[in-house]
């Protein structure tokens, strides 16, 4: 097992992971930029080094300070958390030459993965099922056009590179395609640099349904069940559940089985996620996250597992402490992620949290670094916390979450908190009936 872990991470993500490492006696090391010497993961942390001032790429990014913050403190291994360095296999790569063990898959499964026409390619040659769409980069209109054609407008083309939603452009016909073409190619090449784009149908009304897995690294590999996340916001989730209330037991546990069987043929190490499309009982792989997800915290709610100490113990050689059989679902949970953001316009609202007072009580969980007195710095994403809550179905959940909802207090800054108070009332959501536009539509609404 590893002595000392340092955190190259920051916010809500940062304790989470610290919360893990303490309970396995394992020591920990916190990295801030100046502008979180305050923050509470410094603060619990056993040591903290300051890397850098505010913008990420001086700080969280910085490969050379964080591995220099690892030789100091004498670090034995690395948490990247989600965002930041966590997909990058650079960084994979480096701390494996210095000794440093990284808490996640291999750097070459971070490129397969970050690649989407690769990835594409390599979840079929596993037998996940896949959009249809070109068998790899597009190269000019004329085989766009036949690929259109053989899969039916209408189609969505997509960046190779792509990431955040950028580089995507729908043809609803043959009409569109030469436009939808060069724009999501120029857009790729400024992005990104590469411009390689391929074609995929395009699926009307989806929902996005993600498989938790995880691998030992030598060819055991188990799935931990669906989240559903297809309330989004510009391709950002914003409420998740597990498990969806849109599969039953036989299509979680096929689809399940076929993601934990591939991860086992890959040869994967540590948490991933694998991202579908799903739509008239079809799943379609998108992409696969090679990282713990912000929204891991439902899984741990109905599993009852850590999935941080389960990443630890697979990083230092230790396997997987769960098979397939031991892995059980009880009950239904819901994440909201609150951001300090204006609740109607999503326009960030940095400043000082004057008053912040979370729910509690059975079933209820709230991960978050921030407190009364805190204040929010402007240069990171809004997110301030994620409300957690569990219960026996999912009637006892949404009861369970309007209660927590109501008791949730943060003053001084706006915060989405009452976009939820609102989608807790809406009878599509009690019902469970929503696909990834329904958000935005009803939002559009200005309800
Ligand atoms: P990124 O890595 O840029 O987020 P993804 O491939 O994960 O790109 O896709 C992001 C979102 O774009 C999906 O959640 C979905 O809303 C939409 N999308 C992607 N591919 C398709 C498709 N074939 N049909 C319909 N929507 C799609």
């Amino acid at each position: 097992m590893f002595q000392k872990i340092l955190i190259a991470n920051r916010g809500e993500i940062a304790l989470r992971v610290l919360r893990a490492a303490k309970e396995l006696g394992i020591q920990t090391v916190a990295v801030h930029s100046t502008a979180d010497a305050d923050a509470m993961h410094v603060r619990l942390a056993d040591e903290s080094v300051c890397i850098g001032p505010p913008p990420s790429r001086d700080s969280y990014l910085n490969i050379h300070q964080i591995v220099a913050a690892c030789e100091i403190t004498g670090a034995d291994a690395v948490h990247p958390g989600y965002g930041f360095l966590s997909e990058n296999a650079k960084f994979a790569d480096i701390l494996a030459a210095h000794n440093i063990t990284f808490i996640g898959p291999s750097g070459d499964h971070i490129r397969i993965m970050g690649d989407k026409i690769e990835a594409k390619r390599t979840a079929k040659r596993l037998g996940i099922p896949v959009v249809p769409g070109s068998e790899g980069a597009v190269s000019d209109e004329k085989e766009a056009k036949r690929v259109a054609a053989e899969i039916g407008y209408p189609v969505i083309i997509k960046a190779s590179a792509g990431g955040g939603g950028r580089g995507m452009k729908v043809a609803l016909t043959e009409a569109d395609l030469e436009i939808a073409l060069a724009t999501a190619r120029s857009e790729a090449g400024a992005a990104f640099g590469d411009d390689a784009v391929y074609i995929e149908k395009y699926l009307q009304k989806p929902r996005h349904i993600e498989v938790q897995i995880f691998g030992d690294g030598a060819g055991k590999g188990v799935h931990l069940g669906e989240r559903d996340c297809s309330l989004q916001r510009r391709h950002q989730k914003v409420w998740e559940e597990a498990n969806s209330p849109a599969l039953n037991a036989e299509e979680r546990s096929r689809i399940g089985d076929i993601c934990a069987n591939a991860v086992a043929n890959l040869g994967y190490s540590g948490a991933g996620t694998i991202e579908f499309l799903y739509e008239n009982g079809e799943f379609y792989f998108i992409e696969m996250n090679t990282r713990l997800q912000v929204e891991h915290t439902i899984t741990e709610a109905i599993t009852g597992i850590d999935l941080v100490h389960e990443q630890i113990r697979v990083a230092s050689g230790g396997g997987l402490s769960v098979t397939q059989d031991d892995i059980r679902f009880h009950g239904h949970a819901i994440e909201c992620r609150i951001n300090a953001e204006d609740p109607r316009t999503f326009v960030p609202s940095p400043g000082t949290i004057t008053h912040f007072h979370t729910p509690g009580g059975l079933g209820i969980r709230v991960d978050s670094g921030v407190y009364s007195g805190y204040k929010i710095p402007p240069y990171y994403d809004s997110l301030i916390g994620k409300l957690i809550v569990h219960g026996r179905n999912r009637v006892e959940c949404m009861m369970r979450l309007r209660r927590a909802l109501d008791e949730f207090v943060v003053d001084g800054i706006k915060t989405t908190l009452p976009l939820f108070r609102d989608l807790v009332g809406n009878p599509d959501i009690a019902n469970g009936d929503y696909d990834i536009h329904w958000l935005e539509k009803h939002l559009a609404k200005g309800e």
